[in-house]
């Protein structure tokens, strides 16, 4: 086109800018185009099969001298209507195999206990042992079944009882997040109009712009961006070769998010890509040059002012591990000092640091700290350890993370067992399924990131909140047990803390 094609329509004399407008057909022809590459971000979740037998809720134990005593009675009262009399006295089908009751089938089990109300003296239903024995004090084995069906079918877990929870308890259990916005403006945003941006920046920005005489940008931002606020943090020593970390790569390559790995273990499986994260020691800084192949980021597994120093103003993003152990937040500060501008916060896999406190309590005192040095803009923080179910991600966040790691429920959601210490990071065992393969793997960390990113929609939406970057560190917007507890109950005789 030529530019006398082009309409000037108005001059600002005063800033000298000059307003063109397009042809019509041309500006029409510029939307389609805009319209027709727009890429609306979704991950395809697909239903996939267990690999290993998930062991069942309930089992169901019948007396068969009762039994039969009822099956005579019923014989006679409902002769003839055989489904009738093989069916009870559970509707949902356990009672109903091809001797009914004689031969129950508890994996059909709900646990509603009608059979055990109406006849106690031969329907007992108790807890299966082998459920309970999944995971520890901390991932229990509620959330091990819940993270096993969002990575088998992808989707938002639906109950349709309500919920039996409890209201409160321990670690992330101690914040209630707010849904009562009465206008929800962005409500629709999780399947319809609207967008609700999941997408977070890694890096630094400046805390105001600065432009050269020329009216060019001086200082631009160096960062990146990930389509969701989730990472999937190293695997456990014992399996950090081989299979895992590749379905690792592949699902973070495909979410567009990053997973952090072994320097060793990507060298060697020739891993690096764009969306792999090398983990280098301090005295192997030098080799951030080797990783090739569209590496954005490396990460260093110790704060280390020498080795800092040798990489500062490599052209990769370069985040740092912080463990929350002895004094941590006066190394914080001395790594904001000396310009690092994303740190890795690590605790154990119960969210603990090494005193015991909880991590919502450091994340807070970690992005406070930051805010009231004026330069929260200008780091990112990102935190792993004690993420066991979709709600922890937004209350991370709320407590102050820019983005979270995702550790055991990536291996749990491939149908692993933990084994030994699971407390201790990277100290599990791990005992895989036999029958396992890549595109399984990869599909269920699918699945379960497809699942995960859903539900921080669905609590964006109820809080009115358009993108999760305005989410970190938005205390306000969430309520504390305890605190509302001490409201409610302070002043009575006998509450702890309240009047005696
Ligand atoms: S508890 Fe309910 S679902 Fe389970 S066997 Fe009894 S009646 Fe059937």
């Amino acid at each position: 086109m030529l530019a006398t094609d082009f309409e000037r329509t108005s001059d600002n004399m005063e800033n000298g800018s000059v307003t063109i407008q397009l042809p019509v057909a041309e500006q029409s022809r510029l939307n389609r185009e805009r319209a027709d590459t727009y890429h609306r971000y979704h991950i395809d979740a697909t239903e996939t099969e267990n690999r290993q037998k998930f062991p069942r809720r309930f089992n169901v134990k019948v007396g068969k001298f009762g039994l039969a005593k009822l099956l005579a009675k019923e014989f006679f009262k409902y002769f003839g209507h055989w489904d009738v009399v093989f069916s009870r006295p559970c509707t949902y089908g356990v009672f109903s195999g091809p001797v009914g009751g004689f031969a129950p089938r508890p994996d059909l089990c709900v646990g509603c206990l009608r059979c055990e109300v109406q006849h106690p003296e031969f329907v007992k239903v108790t807890h299966n042992p082998d459920l309970a024995a999944l995971g520890d004090s901390y991932l229990t084995s509620k959330h091990i079944s819940t993270i096993d069906e969002e990575a088998r079918k992808g989707s938002v877990p639906v109950r349709g009882q309500g919920y039996r929870g409890r209201f409160g308890g321990p670690g992330f259990d101690q914040m209630f997040t707010d849904m009562s916005e009465i206008v929800r403006p962005s409500r629709d945003g999780i399947h319809g109009r609207e967008l609700i941006g999941t997408s977070v920046d890694l890096g630094s920005k400046p805390m105001r712009l600065k432009f050269a005489a020329d009216g060019g940008l001086l200082d631009a931002p160096k960062m990146m961006t990930i389509q969701v606020p989730f990472f999937y943090a190293p695997p456990p020593n014992s399996i950090s070769t081989g299979i895992v970390p590749e379905i690792l790569s592949e699902a973070a390559e495909i979410v567009d998010t990053l997973v952090f790995l072994p320097e060793t273990t990507v060298t060697s499986q020739g891993l690096a890509g764009p969306n792999v994260v090398p983990i280098i020691a301090p005295g192997q800084i030098g080799n951030i040059e080797s990783h090739g192949n569209g590496t954005r980021m490396v990460e260093m597994s110790s704060w280390n002012l020498d080795a800092w120093n040798q990489v500062k103003e490599h052209p990769l993003l370069v985040s740092i591990q912080l463990p929350f152990a002895g004094d941590w937040m006066s190394t914080l500060i001395e790594m904001v000092d000396n310009g690092v501008s994303i740190i890795h916060l690590v605790s154990d896999h119960h969210g603990e640091a090494e005193d015991g406190r909880f991590v919502m309590e450091l994340y807070q005192e970690a992005h406070f700290a930051l805010v009231e040095k004026g330069c929260r803009d200008e780091v990112t923080l990102i935190g792993t350890g004690g993420v066991a179910g979709a709600d922890h991600l937004p209350k991370s966040i709320i407590t102050g993370m820019d983005a979270v790691g995702l550790d055991h429920p990536l291996l749990i959601s491939m149908q692993a067992r933990l084994l030994g210490d699971t407390k201790t990071r990277g100290a599990a065992g791990v005992k895989l399924p036999s029958n396992f393969d890549k595109e399984w793997g990869v599909q269920r960390i699918l699945n379960l990131s497809c699942s995960w990113r859903d539900q921080l929609l669905e609590i964006l939406g109820a809080m009115g909140v358009r993108e999760v970057r305005r989410l970190r560190g938005e205390t306000g917007r969430a309520m504390w047990c305890g605190h509302l507890e001490a409201e409610a109950f302070g002043d009575i005789e006998g509450f702890p803390g309240g009047e005696q």
